[in-house]
C-alpha cells in the first residue's frame, strides 16, 4: 500500500493534530516529514533561537514517533522543491498538512499543490492552529470584524463542543510507516549554532509546552490581576508553543472555557485576540506592508536613525523602555505590557515608523507571529483596526510607576540602576544629585540621559498625526 506524507510546519506535536489524524485515518502508512525551508532560514542569524526551538522540538517529536514504531523524515532545502521530490522518493499517494495563514505560506502551499497536482497527487489541508479560521466568524452582514469586542462576542456565541473536540490521534499511531532509520541533522549541518536557550532554561518542545501549561493552570485564576506586571509571573509564556504548535490551541481553549472565572475568561480573550489578528491578516493581507487605515499609510515620520539605534539597544534613558528592549535582546521574549509601552514609545515619542519596530520585533521575538505582531504594532501606532485613537499616548514614566512600581523588573535588566530607590527609578533624570551620588550613578556616564522629552514629543506626535 502506498504511504501518505504528513508535512509538519507550525504543528510540532503528535496529539490533537488535524492533518496527522486525517492521514492516519486514511488507512495508509503515514510518513511525517519536516523541511528546514531555506526560503525561511535565509538571512536568519546563526544563533537564531527559533531555529534551535524547532530543532529541539523535532528531536522530541522523533523520539515519540520512534516509540510508536515510526520515524521523522527531516530535510533541508526549499520546501516547494523537496515536498514533490519526497513524494517521488517514497512513492507517496497523498500529502496532508495543516493550514497556514501567512501570505508567503499561502503562496508556498499553492506552489506545492500545483506541483503535486501535476503528478496526480492531492495536498489535503486542514484547520488546526486556531479554533475559528479565515471567514468562519463574520458579522451579521457577512463582513469581517475590525473591532475586537464584537468579534469576541461572535466568536464565543459560535463556540460549541464540535470546534473544541480533540483529534484522537494516539489511538491510530500504529498506522505510522515503518521506515529505515532516518538521519537527524545537527544544528551545525543546518548552518546554525546553539543560542542561549539552554542558559535561559526555556522549556522547549512538546514536553516544554506541557510543563508550562501545567504550571499556568495553577495560576490561571490570578491571571487577570497579575498579567500586567512584568516582574510578576502572571502570563502563561506559551506564545512560542502556540507559534510552533507544540501545544494544541483546542486543548488550551477548552481548559479556559470549562474552568471559568475571571482569570480564565481573560486568558481566553487573549487566545481570541490571537485569532482576531489572524482573521484580519486573512481578509486584509495588505496590512503586511500598509496601515490598516489607509489614511494613516503615509504619515511623515522623521525616522531618526540614531534614536532608532538607541531604542533597539535599550539606551533611551527611559528605564522601563530600556529594560524591556534588553529583555527582548537577551531572551527573545518581551512581556505584553512592555510590548505596548515600547511600541508606543517608538512611534509616539521617537516618531519612527511603526514598520521599523515591527521588523525589529520580527527579527528578535522567539514567538514572532506575523498576524499578532503586525496587529500589535498597528494598534500601538493607531494605524490599525480596533479603537486606539492617535491622541491616546502612553506616558512611559507613569506606565513604569503603575506596572513596575518597585522597579523590580527594571533592576533585573538595568542593573546599573539597582541602587536607586523605587520612587526615583522611573525617571532618574528628575532625581536630586545627592540621591544619584548615593546610588553611584552619573547620568550620561553610567546610564543615558533621556534622548527625548516626553511632553515635547507628545505634542509633536499629535501634530504629525493631525496633519
Ligand atoms: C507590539 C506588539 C507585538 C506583538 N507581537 C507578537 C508576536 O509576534 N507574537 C505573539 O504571539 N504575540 C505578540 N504580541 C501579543 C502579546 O504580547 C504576546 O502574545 C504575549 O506577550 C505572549 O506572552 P504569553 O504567551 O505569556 O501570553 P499570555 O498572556 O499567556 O496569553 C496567551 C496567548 O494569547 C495570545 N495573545 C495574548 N495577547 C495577544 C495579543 N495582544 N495579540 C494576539 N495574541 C495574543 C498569545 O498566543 C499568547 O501566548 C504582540 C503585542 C504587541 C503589543
Amino acid at each position: 500500500m502506498s504511504p501518505v506524507l504528513v508535512w509538519l510546519r507550525r504543528d510540532l506535536r503528535l496529539h490533537d493534530h488535524a492533518a496527522l489524524y486525517h492521514a492516519l485515518k486514511s488507512g495508509q502508512p503515514v510518513i511525517p516529514v519536516f523541511v528546514f525551508d531555506t526560503d525561511i532560514l535565509a538571512g536568519l542569524p546563526q544563533d537564531d533561537r527559533r531555529v534551535e526551538f524547532i530543532w529541539e522540538s523535532l528531536k522530541q517529536l522523533k523520539t515519540e514517533l520512534l516509540k510508536h514504531g515510526g520515524d521523522l523524515v527531516v530535510r533541508y532545502g526549499r520546501a516547494v522543491e523537496l515536498i514533490p521530490q519526497l513524494v517521488a522518493e517514497f512513492g507517496v499517494s497523498a500529502v496532508y498538512a495543516n493550514h497556514d495563514y501567512e501570505p508567503s505560506a499561502i503562496y508556498r502551499d499553492q506552489c506545492v499543490a500545483t506541483a503535486l497536482a501535476e503528478k496526480g497527487i492531492a495536498l489535503h489541508t486542514f484547520k488546526d492552529q486556531v479554533v475559528f479560521e479565515r471567514a468562519e466568524v463574520l458579522s451579521k452582514t457577512g463582513g469581517m470584524y475590525s473591532v475586537f469586542t464584537p468579534y469576541k462576542r461572535a466568536w464565543l456565541a459560535q463556540l460549541n463542543d464540535f470546534y473544541l473536540k480533540p483529534y484522537p490521534v494516539v489511538r491510530y499511531l500504529q498506522q505510522l510507516a515503518r521506515l529505515p532509520a532516518q538521519y537527524f541533522p545537527s544544528l551545525k549541518e543546518l548552518g546554525f549554532a546553539r543560542s542561549n536557550l539552554g542558559e535561559l532554561n526555556m522549556p522547549v518542545g512538546l514536553a516544554g509546552g506541557e510543563q508550562l501549561f501545567a504550571d499556568f493552570c495553577q495560576r490561571i485564576d490570578r491571571y487577570h490581576e497579575a498579567r500586567d506586571f512584568p516582574a510578576v509571573k502572571g502570563p502563561s509564556y506559551l506564545s512560542v508553543h502556540l507559534r510552533f504548535g507544540t501545544v494544541s490551541v483546542r486543548e488550551l481553549a477548552t481548559y479556559a472555557y470549562r474552568h471559568g472565572g475571571a482569570g480564565a475568561e481573560t486568558w481566553l480573550s487573549e487566545l481570541i485576540w490571537r485569532e482576531f489578528y489572524m482573521q484580519i491578516l486573512w481578509h486584509r493581507p495588505e496590512v503586511v506592508e500598509h496601515a490598516f487605515k489607509p489614511e494613516y499609510d503615509a504619515l511623515p515620520f522623521p525616522n531618526r536613525e540614531d534614536w532608532f539605534a538607541a531604542w533597539c539597544e535599550g539606551r533611551t534613558g527611559f528605564p522601563i523602555v530600556d529594560a524591556a528592549m534588553r529583555q527582548l535582546n537577551q531572551t527573545g521574549y518581551m512581556h505584553n505590557r512592555l510590548r505596548m509601552i515600547v511600541a508606543s514609545f517608538l512611534v509616539k515619542d521617537l516618531l519612527i515608523d511603526w514598520r521599523w519596530g515591527e521588523r525589529y520585533f520580527a527579527e528578535k521575538l522567539i514567538d514572532f507571529d506575523l498576524a499578532a505582531n503586525n496587529g500589535g504594532w498597528q494598534w500601538a501606532a493607531s494605524t490599525g483596526c480596533d479603537a486606539q485613537p492617535y491622541f491616546r499616548i502612553f506616558n512611559p514614566v507613569s506606565q513604569s510607576e503603575k506596572f513596575d512600581s518597585e522597579g523590580k523588573f527594571i533592576k533585573r535588566y538595568c542593573p546599573e540602576l539597582a541602587m536607586l530607590p523605587a520612587k526615583a527609578i522611573h525617571a532618574p533624570w528628575l532625581s536630586k544629585p545627592l540621591e544619584m551620588q548615593a546610588a553611584g550613578i552619573t547620568l550620561g556616564v553610567d546610564y543615558p540621559l533621556p534622548i527625548v522629552e516626553h511632553a515635547v514629543q507628545r505634542e509633536a506626535a499629535l501634530a504629525l498625526f493631525r496633519r
